[in-house]
């Protein structure tokens, strides 16, 4: 399939979810996730007129940064390594995985040596499943409130994965508590977290997610796979 055809397809359902939920399409933006695809393949998504692409490790990062440079706004989405920070930080836009402490040291780090800022989400494990990573809901404000002291880390959003399951309640219940705490935090008002950005919503999914609030969906397989 190429890919111009599956996007237009994901539109269709995206725009469909927001019209039941009352929202704007405009406020719902694709990720491509590239890491199971050629660079190729992401250069057919860019042509197509994605404009984010996502990868969750370093090296899958660099190899298509090398082709592709900043043409795509580019989305760290995997578990991040504080020895892999350096790798990736003067390429990306966005991290979608801060969930915890040393990484966020490791963050502003590397991000004040280059005067950058970071757009970062905070996972969090919704579901409470041990297998998934992210930081427990509860313990979530404490830790953006710490972030305080880290100028090169602006929190843009939350982000979670959805348990594997055809369980459209559970899917639901998910997505739904990240968006209960993201505008916990939103009505802090902490002006280094604006928190107004909900990353949520993969293959099997975004069509939940976009109902429920997402801002960004990351989309892999259906869409280049
Ligand atoms: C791989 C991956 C995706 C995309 O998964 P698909 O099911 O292929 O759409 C989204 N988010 C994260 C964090 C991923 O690792």
């Amino acid at each position: 399939m190429k890919v111009s055809e599956n996007l237009a397809r994901i539109n269709e359902k995206i725009e469909k979810a927001c019209q039941r939920a009352g929202r704007s399409r405009g406020d719902v933006e694709i990720i491509a996730v590239t890491k199971y695809v050629t660079t190729e393949r992401a250069k057919e998504a860019l042509e197509a007129g994605i404009q984010h692409l996502g990868e969750n490790r370093d090296d899958g990062l660099l190899k298509k940064y090398e082709a592709l440079g900043n043409r795509p706004v580019w989305h760290f989405i995997g578990t991040l390594q504080t020895r892999k920070v350096k790798n990736i930080i003067d390429k990306v836009s966005y991290i979608h995985s801060l969930d915890r402490l040393s990484l966020a040291e490791e963050i502003e780090k590397r991000a004040a040596k280059l005067d950058k800022e970071i757009n970062c989400f905070i996972q969090v494990n919704v579901s409470g499943e041990e297998s998934k990573h992210g930081m427990a809901p509860g313990q979530v404000v404490d830790f953006v409130r710490k972030l305080k002291d880290f100028p090169h880390i602006r929190v843009a959003g939350l982000m979670t994965m959805a348990p594997l399951t055809e369980d459209e309640d559970v899917i639901r219940r998910t997505f739904r508590g990240l968006k209960q705490l993201q505008q916990d935090i939103e009505s802090l008002h902490l002006d280094y977290a604006p928190c107004r950005e909900l990353s949520m919503g993969m293959s099997n999914d975004f069509e939940i997610a976009v109902e429920e609030g997402a801002t960004f969906v990351r989309i892999g397989t259906a869409l280049v796979g």
